[in-house]
């Protein structure tokens, strides 16, 4: 059974905080193969995940750099916001 994008969705954002089992991983690949869009979804949480580690560990060393992590984190942050709530929502119907 095809996992539907905001299935898809979840289970990304829940692999960023646990081990996903065989099962749910070769799912969400299936998925990744016919949806651009849940594709383009993953690259951006991975950024994101990048760049708040990045903030987190660069806290104390420098301030500009704080400051630019900051504001890039909460643009992208923003955008993926954005584009889940459009994404999902078309799936409700
Ligand atoms: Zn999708």
């Amino acid at each position: 059974m095809m996992l539907s994008c905001k299935e898809t969705t979840v289970m990304i954002s829940q692999s960023l905080d646990r081990k996903l089992t065989l099962h749910e991983r070769i799912n969400v690949k299936l998925h990744l193969l016919i949806c651009d869009a849940c594709r383009k979804m993953v690259k951006q949480m991975k950024l994101i995940r990048v760049l708040s580690q990045r903030y987190y560990t660069t806290k104390d060393s420098g301030t500009e750099l704080q400051h630019l992590s900051e504001a890039a984190t909460t643009r992208i942050r923003e955008r993926l916001d954005r584009e889940l709530r459009e994404h999902s929502g078309k799936d409700d119907s």
